[in-house]
């Protein structure tokens, strides 16, 4: 287990005899089966959530630390119970571990175990004059826009440099105030001048000057935000053309920094092309089976199990699970490249889960395919 020494211990450590009691506890009760734990404190707070496709084993894992500092010998010096239920897969286990740390966002449980691959987002901020952000997930801030997931931070961010840049759309600091045009009797109190380069360069209208109205802003903005959902090549178009205007002028500095410009957010388009095609892939219909046979059918539409059920066993059943195919497959699906925040999470943990164990997906089938296998059962 690695260290996790910046998570401060809020209680005294657990007493040597409740440690003795709780390892006993795991050992005589707990079976080596896919499950769901949680270590809690004295005082109700739940700590760390964690899971496992063997469960005794790794519980057991806990009262083996060899050093005090260890993750492991941490958590379990600040708990004094633990709770465990079993699940029907590995695959079960992972998805109630995700929606329990979502729950009590235990201490323990660094950034809500996101996939390790270098992902990021596009976060639009609220008004007034809202701004595009490169960020790593969704921060606690839900009621915020985001675009992704991306592969590439650096990429990304200098793509989004580019949007800017060409949409004239700020990227100072969150707090920088802004004073519209429409809004004089709030502008008359502030000079003219902005002190900021990107004004004076015409790559940002100067919202925060009365250099441009709240309308002005909002529609460059739209631009944006048609642009990250694939609907609109506007900004590309602009410096299409722009590039071949100077080209005409013989500028041909000038139409070599935009045709770098012009790569850069072609880059971007082909990068969001992409995550529609990632997302768009992750729908299915997901059966697992299980050893006592627990079978488990998953729909997953965009990247989000939307409902779970046993497999059917009667043809009432399977009536019953066609039904509930429909309807969950016969939502409204407009391909976008926005995605709500609280998808972002389970929607890692299924692109990870299929990327991981690629042979998984023969057990996936499309909606339309799903009728013979519930007829079958
Ligand atoms: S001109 Fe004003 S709003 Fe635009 S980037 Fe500079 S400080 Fe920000």
């Amino acid at each position: 287990m690695r260290k996790l020494s910046k998570v401060a211990l809020r209680r005294p450590p657990t007493s040597e005899e409740q440690l003795a009691a709780m390892r006993m506890l795991v050992r005589d009760t707990a079976a080596d089966r896919p499950g769901v734990y949680r270590m809690i404190a004295g005082d109700g707070e739940v700590v760390y959530v964690g899971k496992s496709k063997r469960l005794r084993t790794r519980l057991l894992s806990y009262f083996r630390c060899a050093f005090p500092e260890e993750k492991g010998a941490r958590i379990v010096r600040e708990a004094e119970r633990i709770e465990w239920e079993y699940m029907p897969s590995e695959f079960a286990a992972l998805l109630q571990e995700l929606r329990l740390i979502k729950r009590f966002r235990p201490r323990f449980n660094v950034a809500m175990k996101r996939d390790g691959r270098n992902y990021c987002f596009i976060k639009i901020t609220k008004a007034p004059a809202p701004k595009l952000v490169v960020v790593r997930g969704p921060g606690q801030d839900d009621s915020a826009v985001y675009y992704g997931p991306f592969l590439g931070a650096m990429g990304v961010s200098d793509a989004v440099r580019e949007l800017n840049d060409v949409l004239g759309l700020r990227d100072c600091a969150i707090d920088q105030r802004m004073h519209f045009a429409d809004q004089p009797e709030l502008f008359d109190a502030f000079p003219r001048t902005p002190g900021c380069i990107r004004y004076e360069v015409h790559k940002c209208l100067g919202p925060c000057v009365g250099g441009c109205s709240v309308q002005q802003y909002d529609e460059r903005l739209a631009l944006a935000r048609a642009f990250l959902d694939g609907v609109d090549d506007g900004p590309i178009e602009v410096l299409r053309r722009d590039m071949e205007e100077a080209s005409e002028r013989l500028e041909y500095e000038r139409a070599a920094v935009l045709r770098d410009k012009l790569k850069r957010l072609e880059a971007l388009r082909g990068q969001f092309a992409r995550l529609r095609f990632a997302v768009e892939t992750l729908s299915f219909v997901y059966t697992v089976p299980n050893d006592d046979g627990d079978d488990r059918v998953y729909l997953i539409r965009r990247g989000r199990v939307r409902a779970e059920r046993p497999r059917p066993r009667t043809p009432d059943d399977a009536a019953t699970l066609l039904g509930l195919i429909e309807d969950v497959f016969a939502a409204d699906d407009r391909s976008t490249g926005q995605i709500p925040t609280h998808e972002i999470d389970e929607l890692l943990l299924l692109s990870s889960w299929f990327r991981r164990f690629p042979a998984e997906l023969e057990r996936t089938s499309a909606a339309h395919e799903i009728a013979p296998l519930a007829a079958a059962s």
